[in-house]
């Protein structure tokens, strides 16, 4: 199993730094299935490929637990494996171009997303009639040639193979390209080898970040590479794309509360939250603002209109309220636009360089959307990682949910909301990342205020140690 990868950019050997591998050199990398070895057939300033061979041993593969192949008696042994490219090929890419994969060159960053001029050449690769390559490549951006591979050159009347010989050609940074191949080629193969967990969609998510959301075959890659666990599947879907309620009111401020549960409606609570977080980041002046799980861009609109921050960015998890955001956003006169504002896809859950040196970051009910075993990563992004030096969280308060008409006791506002805290439980979680993280943090209440029950909404104020 082969996969070679050029790179005809000027300074083509700095492929290798970007690989970890001198181009000099020939090395092996350890694998469970059998060796891998990198090698670099040409390397020069004008061209440098750097082949990656995996020799999966099948004996060593049906020792080994979960190496199911076929229900025939020498299925175990005479299978594809040793040379199709498979998810066997993809684990090799972790390993053989881990650093690479993760988008990190110690040595020479500035690398790290510079899009070379890159050719990939995958000699056998299980795909049908081939249609699904395309499907699948082209929508990232690359050329994509394939050749149909026959049965057996001797016995042309036996006809074609289900195997492909796969050329892809795009200018992309090369982490992507390994993102990409990483994914797609798990997803094409249709036996995995090892057992799929719910780690899986973690690491799905992880390769996936930044492009799986908006690929149109998102559901088919998801699906396969889960190999069709239909439980992983969805939870992995959901996650790409929670998909909150939105409004399909057009524009006014007024009237646009797709975002909000529609329990607080009568209240326009999420106008007076919104209002008045836009009223503190004013208030401190900032020079950039990040509004985390931006959604429609309520927020962003309003600090477009009633400040001059020069830098104002949100994201979200969600592709579907950045479009919206988007449409909203374009709608504005361009002097009010005047290039402040910039939105993108991502994560809450993985750390993000494009996250870091802002002055405030605000999370305006995002935090109840995450699963409670998803926060500390969300700490860690927030807190440790971007570390901006004001963070302003929003959440509801659970003990004021008896005060809404028809709720159901015990429900929460929105089908989206993975859990709702009392006013104790925000402040002792608030209280302590902030001690961990070097911040102090305040108290604000949201909304009007029941004697009894608290207010609607809460809000925490962090502002980091000097
Ligand atoms: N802050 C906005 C939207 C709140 S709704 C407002 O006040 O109007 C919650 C938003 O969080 C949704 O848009 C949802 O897509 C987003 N979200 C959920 N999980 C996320 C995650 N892991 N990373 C980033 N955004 C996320």
């Amino acid at each position: 199993m082969l996969l070679s990868i050029t790179n005809r950019s000027p300074s083509a050997t700095d492929l290798g730094h970007l690989l970890h591998k001198h181009p000099a050199r020939c090395h092996a990398v350890e694998l469970a299935f059998g060796k891998g070895t990198v090698f670099y057939p040409a390397a020069t300033e004008s061209e440098c490929t750097a082949v990656l061979l995996v020799e999966v041993d099948p004996i060593a593969l049906v020792r080994s637990a979960g190496a199911k192949q076929g229900g025939w008696a020498l299925g175990q042994y005479v299978n594809d494996r040793p040379y199709a490219a498979s998810s066997f090929l993809s684990v090799a890419i972790a390993r053989a171009y881990g650093t690479a994969l993760n988008g990190r060159c110690t040595k020479r960053p500035e690398l790290v997303d510079q899009p070379l001029d890159l050719e990939v050449v995958l000699p056998v690769v299980p795909a049908g009639d081939g249609e699904i390559l395309k499907r699948l490549f082209e929508p990232l951006g690359y050329a994509v040639e394939t050749s149909r591979i026959p049965l057996d050159p001797a016995f042309p009347t036996w006809g074609e193979s289900r195997y492909h010989r796969l050329v892809l050609r795009a200018k992309t940074p090369l982490h992507l390209l390994l993102k990409h191949l990483f994914v797609l080629i798990g997803a094409l193969d249709r036996a995995k080898h090892y057992w799929v967990g719910a780690d899986e969609i973690d690491k799905l998510l992880a390769k996936g970040e930044g492009w799986l959301a908006s690929h149109p075959e998102k559901d088919w890659i998801v699906r396969r590479y889960l190999k069709h666990q239909v439980r992983l599947a969805r939870e992995a879907l959901e996650r790409l794309a929670p998909e909150p309620e939105v409004s399909d009111e057009e524009g006014d401020e007024a009237t646009d509360t797709g975002t909000e549960p529609a329990v607080e409606r009568k209240l326009s609570l999420h106008e007076q939250r919104l209002d008045r977080v836009a009223e503190l980041i004013t208030g401190y002046q900032p020079a950039s603002v990040l509004d985390l799980g931006c959604g429609e861009g309520k927020l962003l609109r309003r600090l477009l209109h009633q400040t001059k921050i020069p830098k104002l960015t949100g994201m979200d998890v969600s592709s579907r309220v950045l479009e919206i955001a988007h449409e909203r956003l374009e709608r504005l006169p361009p002097f009010k636009r005047q290039g402040r504002v910039d939105i993108f896809l991502g994560s809450l859950v993985y750390r993000d360089s494009r996250l870091r040196g802002y002055d405030v970051a605000a999370l305006v009910e995002v935090i109840e959307h995450l699963d409670t075993d998803r926060l500390d990563s969300l700490e860690e992004v927030v807190f440790a990682d971007a570390a901006p030096q004001r963070v302003i969280v929003t959440t509801p308060n659970r003990e004021y949910n008896v005060l809404f008409e028809g709720m159901k006791p015990g429900s929460l506002r929105h089908a989206d909301h993975r859990f709702e805290w009392t006013r104790s439980e925000f402040q002792a979680w608030a209280e302590r990342v902030a001690t961990q993280h070097g911040y102090a943090v305040e108290f604000e209440a949201l909304g009007e205020e029941h004697t009894e029950h608290g207010p609607p909404s809460q809000m925490a104020i962090f502002n980091r140690n000097a």
